[in-house]
């Protein structure tokens, strides 16, 4: 596709220390080992605190936008250049949410893999945080985007929600933070592009971890709910995985534009 003049480091498993290492960061962010993701571990997902009933059509409508990183030089909204840090949620022995023995971890890992490689055909600079089912503690995510070389971190995740009727795709980001805000709002309009699901917009959250301790701007991504029938069946398709894989992109390089 687009010429990829930068090779990315790709992080899998046991080769990260070394692979961090080479990027000489700031050093651990002030990680304060609590609870991860805020309300998710107490039986709802964050997003679903937020943006009422989830009604509204899905507008399919935003522009999707060719990725340009032909380039192959990233101006990042942190500042110069930089990776994207793209953070598959969950893993290993954190399954994340489950419906009907779908594991939010393996939707997340799915998208994120297939995204990494749109990235690599871009030529975006990029880390994730895992390239396989293994758990990573939410400290060593959060140490891996609080490094100079990263322009922002985008964490992928599925919703869920006790209502099972709430559905859609939203964005998270830390409330009080612009530059975030900035970025949630630039990768919501790309998202529901083609995915079939509605549009819940950005919402701002104080307590999720990986948001306020993150030193670069920080969203989470919740693609869809799990809890919910029709997008669970959106959910379980490749082609559901893709075009979000494609929304994502689109979206980290027209951030990086
Ligand atoms: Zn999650």
């Amino acid at each position: 596709m687009l010429g990829g003049g930068a090779s990315a480091i790709y992080i899998r498993g046991g080769g990260e220390e070394a692979a961090i290492g080479a990027l000489t960061g700031s050093g651990a962010g002030a990680a304060d080992g609590g609870s991860e993701l805020g309300a998710e571990f107490v039986g709802s997902e964050p997003g679903a605190e937020f943006g009422g009933s989830g009604a509204g059509a899905a507008d399919g409508g935003s522009g999707s936008v060719a990725a340009d990183g032909g380039s192959g030089r990233i101006t990042s909204v942190n500042g110069g250049a930089g990776y994207v840090v793209l953070d598959a949620g969950h893993g290993g022995s954190d399954p994340g949410t489950c419906e009907m023995g779908i594991y939010e971890k393996e939707i997340a890992l799915d998208i994120t893999l297939i995204a990494a490689k749109l990235l690599e055909e871009a030529g975006v600079e990029y880390i994730l945080t895992r390239g396989e089912d293994v758990y990573v503690p939410i400290e060593r995510r959060i140490e891996i985007a609080n490094n100079d070389t990263t322009a922002f971190i985008v964490s992928v995740h599925c919703d869920w929600y006790k209502h099972k009727s709430i559905n859609g795709t939203s964005t998270l980001y830390n409330s009080g933070d612009e530059d975030s805000k900035e970025l949630a709002k630039l990768m919501q309009s790309y998202l529901t592009f083609n995915l079939g699901t509605v549009d819940r917009e950005i919402h701002p959250h104080k307590d999720i971890v990986l948001l306020r301790e993150a030193q670069v701007p920080a969203v989470i991504i919740e693609l869809a709910f799990i809890s919910n029938k029709h997008d669970l069946s959106l959910l379980k398709t490749d082609k559901f995985k893709e075009q979000a894989a494609q929304n994502l992109v689109e979206g980290i390089c027209a951030a990086l534009a």
